[in-house]
């Protein structure tokens, strides 16, 4: 099946009891049994919901996946991924990450004893220098976020093979339609659902892929036990949007290509990060494993005053200026004070994050009505 097909049936289907084409909100916590542990697989909603069930497997389809598995954010699919790990565990990541993500490492995990080195990934001889006996987890974010940094998932994906270790790329700034991780030898993919999956700024949810069945099992078992589960209702809001995805992110990566290119002729414009320039850094591998580009997008003003960005995000009238992405509406931030206000200044700095950094997430409105407002804003 195409991608296309997939995003629309693939992993769901019609309501056995009615027919209904769209899978059923089922809302209840627990299932009536016959006899005692006789039962249809579902004994109570934390462990098995239904439109749980069906969102996992369109997600794992998408992914080219075996397994899926839904959680309440996406913060609560990478809690249960490190749950995989016990103390003395080492763990490398991207330096250039989703704050949550970089919060929830050390602030929570590192305090139970586990060791997390953040490298720049674009470099893998860096990657490859923490390497050691105790080396469990690779963790990728590609592109990373806000500075569009592409990072190489085969040559992550060797790495990892060659150390034992899982390679885990968060795919949420990309998604399937964009690139498929698992494709490239990643181990388990992770998604916040909550952006471009579930695309319509109405949800939090996250979820994991994972192809072995020995990993899943395990993350199964974290997911029931520790409970962090969506509702039924927000899983159909995410397959909802699942079957429009293709149509979302063809416009959302044609209007970043149109926006990028008018950044870049901008006068008041110091630089724009986007990979698909070939002036990118990381070009040449954007464009082997990435099918097209994305509409996230991050721009510096000539003179890189922190005042001047603030003046711009202001001026906005179509670009709101929100935390979060992947919506149908374009939104604006400033990540050093907004989703990456968790980072330390002085390790956000030597990420090359700097105050006057603006970040898009182009939407799917007419790529004129948005560079109107970004030529009103910049002046
Ligand atoms: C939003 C986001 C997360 C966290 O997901 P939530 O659904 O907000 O918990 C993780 N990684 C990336 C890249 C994100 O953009």
């Amino acid at each position: 099946m195409k991608f296309a097909t997939k995003a629309i049936h693939a992993g769901v289907h019609p309501d056995p009891e009615t027919g209904a084409i769209m899978t059923p909100i089922y809302q209840t916590s627990t299932y009536v049994q016959r006899s005692p542990g006789d039962h249809r697989g579902y004994e109570y909603s934390r462990t098995h919901n239904p439109t749980r069930t069906q969102l996992q497997n369109a997600v794992a389809a998408l992914e080219n996946g075996k397994h899926g598995l839904a959680f309440a954010s996406g913060m609560a699919a990478i809690d249960c991924l490190l749950k995989l790990f016990s103390p003395g565990d080492e763990i490398i990541s991207t330096n250039d990450l989703y704050g949550g993500s970089y919060r929830l490492f050390t602030k929570v995990y590192e305090p139970l004893g586990l060791k997390f080195h953040f490298v720049p990934m674009h470099d893998m001889a860096a990657v490859r220098e923490k390497v050691s006996s105790r080396t469990k987890l690779i963790w990728v974010e590609t592109p990373t976020n806000p500075l569009l940094n592409v990072i190489d998932i085969a040559a992550a994906a060797a790495i990892a093979k060659e150390a034992g270790a899982l390679l885990a790329v968060d795919n949420t700034f990309s998604t399937p339609y964009i690139q498929t991780p698992l494709d490239l030898g990643a181990d388990i993919v992770m998604h916040s659902l909550t952006k471009y999956m579930a695309g319509h700024s109405d949800t939090v949810m996250g979820a994991l892929v994972v192809q072995d069945d020995a990993v899943a099992e395990r993350l199964r078992f974290y997911q029931n036990a520790c409970g962090g589960t969506p509702g039924p209702q927000d899983c159909f809001l995410v397959l909802r949007g699942l079957k429009t995805l293709h149509l979302r992110m063809q416009r959302h990566c044609e209007n970043g290509r149109a926006i990028a290119e008018y950044l870049r002729q901008h006068p008041k414009v110091e630089k724009v990060f986007w990979p698909g320039f070939e002036s990118h850094p990381n070009h040449a591998v954007a464009a082997k494993q990435m099918r097209d580009f994305g509409g996230m997008i991050s721009f510096v003003l000539k003179g890189d005053r922190k005042e001047d960005a603030v003046a711009v995000l202001e001026k906005f009238q179509l670009f709101a200026l929100a935390e979060s992405l992947g919506g149908v509406e374009s939104l604006c931030g400033h990540p050093a004070t907004m989703t990456h206000a968790s980072i330390p200044a002085a390790e956000r700095l030597k990420a090359g994050l700097s105050d006057s950094l603006i970040r898009l997430s182009v939407g799917i409105e007419d790529a004129e009505d948005l560079i109107d407002d970004l030529a009103q804003a910049i002046g």
